[in-house]
């Protein structure tokens, strides 16, 4: 199946029957190699009063959910763990676009094309001697892909931000051909819907690396010794970078921790582990199993090598993600709120055979991101779900979750990238204000609504 008819692992598909090569029928598919290439399309389709009606990008095309699009079931129930991309007048694959335009040694600033990868971007720029200051779990997204959903590193860190914070400058193509610059940060958190993001500049630091220890601690009762410890650790160290506590959900007593520090090694042979943290410690690795203790080139260290997403390939359609952000400051409240919930059956350890992910990110000032620091908050706990099974139970597992959320009276925020179940406008809704801002900006960039879907859940946002 060609890359664009599915998102990574097969729960979006695209109906093939709807795009066809360029220029061949009104609905058409174009993967331009570079924006010059996909202005000279929208403008040969604009001089023919073609311009199409409704533009869809896609970069990694690794989302779960596409913020911009409403998309629809495949049949009428949950379980066949599918849905369809509503079918584009202009699919847009940017994949193509995968250069790296400039770097500058002095300024520390690289000027890409939108549709390189995070991995191919940080293995490139290593022979400069440079790095990107933070990476996502999954480094195959692309990093216009990325900043359309607000993705966010991988750990909290000095520089674990939504990573489009990392961002100078967008370069995009309106429905029309024509090119734009945006320099204003808060409109990096694009959700696809500006035009097609063609370049982007970003800051870069010096190449580092990076050695990942873990610790095992039997009870929950060390989460926020953990978590309080790690942010004490960061003030007083320098070699700090993030951390990371996977909860285990099968003891329902108890709770088992594993905590995952990341701290900057000197090279990639620094083999100097601390041998306890707060009173555990450190874990072996086991043979032939993902290494959770090891050092390397922080692109190798900080992809998620912890889950069993990795070890047990699902079958297509049967591997999900969600993730909800809330207040650091109830961290504590929120674990204890989902495992009360999660212990009331089996059905959280089916769904979630690796446990409850925590990380932790630091807000930011973009318009839409749903890590902003809106009412104060200065960093959020992310819990982060890798959820295998079909629609309907995941459906249940997140209503389950959403709800105790909300009757412990935790407010809570939502991956646009990633599933939720009250849908993602009203799960996101501490955004409203700001989206009348953006969405003043949107109506100026594409006046003819080619890049937002009228039906979509972000939509129903700006029109509040
Ligand atoms: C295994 C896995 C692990 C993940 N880990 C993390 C994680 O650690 N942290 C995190 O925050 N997220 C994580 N994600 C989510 C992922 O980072 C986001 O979904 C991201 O947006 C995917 O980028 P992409 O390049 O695949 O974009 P796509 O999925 O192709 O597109 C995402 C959105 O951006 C739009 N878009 C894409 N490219 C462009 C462009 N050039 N111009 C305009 N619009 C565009 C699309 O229309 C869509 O709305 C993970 C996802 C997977 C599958």
């Amino acid at each position: 199946m060609p890359r664009y008819e599915s998102n990574f692992n097969g729960t979006i598909i695209l109906d093939a029957t709807a795009i066809s090569p360029p220029e061949q029928a009104n609905r058409s598919y174009i993967r331009p190699d570079s924006r010059d290439a996909l202005v000279d399309h929208l403008k040969g389709l604009r001089d023919r009063k073609e311009t199409p009606e409704r533009i869809v990008v896609v970069g990694g095309f690794s989302s779960f959910e596409f913020p911009q699009l409403h998309l629809a079931e495949e049949g009428d129930d949950l379980s066949t763990s599918r849905r369809e991309l509503p079918s584009p007048r202009l699919l847009v694959d940017v994949s193509g676009m995968n250069r790296i335009i400039d770097v500058d040694n002095v300024s520390l600033t690289v000027t890409v094309e939108a549709g390189i990868t995070y991995w191919d971007l940080a293995n490139q720029l290593r022979a400069h001697g440079l790095a990107v200051a933070n990476l996502s779990a999954y480094p195959e997204v692309t990093v216009g892909g990325a900043s359309g959903t607000g993705t966010h590193g991988s750990g909290y860190a000095r520089h674990g931000k939504n990573q489009a914070d990392q961002f100078i400058a967008l370069e995009i193509v309106d429905a029309r051909g024509e090119v734009r610059r945006i320099v204003d940060p808060r409109l990096f958190t694009h959700l696809g819907v500006l035009g097609v993001v063609t370049a982007v500049t970003l800051h870069c630091i010096p190449m580092f690396f990076l050695k990942q220890t873990c610790y095992e601690y039997a009870d929950l009762d060390a989460f926020d010794n953990l978590r309080i410890g790690a942010f004490q650790h960061l003030a007083e160290t320098d070699d700090f970078y993030s951390t990371m506590i996977r909860v285990d959900l099968v003891d329902k007593r108890h709770h088992p921790l594993k905590c995952y520090i990341r701290r900057v090694a000197a090279d990639e042979n620094d083999r100097e582990f601390q041998p306890t943290f707060l009173g555990a410690d450190l874990v072996e690795n086991v043979e032939g199993e993902e290494p959770q203790v090891f050092s390397g080139p922080y692109y190798d260290v900080l992809p998620d090598h912890t889950t069993a997403s990795r070890k047990n390939v699902p079958a297509p359609g049967t591997y999900h993600q969600a993730e909800y952000f809330v207040d650091n400051k109830l961290a504590s409240q929120a674990v204890h709120a989902f495992l009360s919930e999660a212990d009331k059956d089996d059905s959280f350890i089916k769904a979630l055979p690796t446990g409850l992910k925590c990380r932790f990110v630091s807000s930011d000032d973009q318009w839409m991101s749903s890590t902003a620091s809106v009412d104060g908050v200065e960093l959020y706990l992310a819990l982060q779900l890798s959820l295998y099974g079909s629609r309907t139970e995941i459906a249940a597992i997140l209503k389950r979750i959403e709800d105790c959320l909300s009757q412990h009276g935790i407010p809570f925020s939502c991956h646009w990238g990633k599933l939720c179940y009250g849908g993602h406008g009203s799960v996101n809704s501490k955004l409203r204000d700001r989206a009348k801002t953006m969405n003043a900006t949107r109506v100026e960039f594409d006046p003819d609504g080619a890049f937002l879907d009228s039906d979509s859940e972000l939509a129903k946002l700006f029109d509040h």
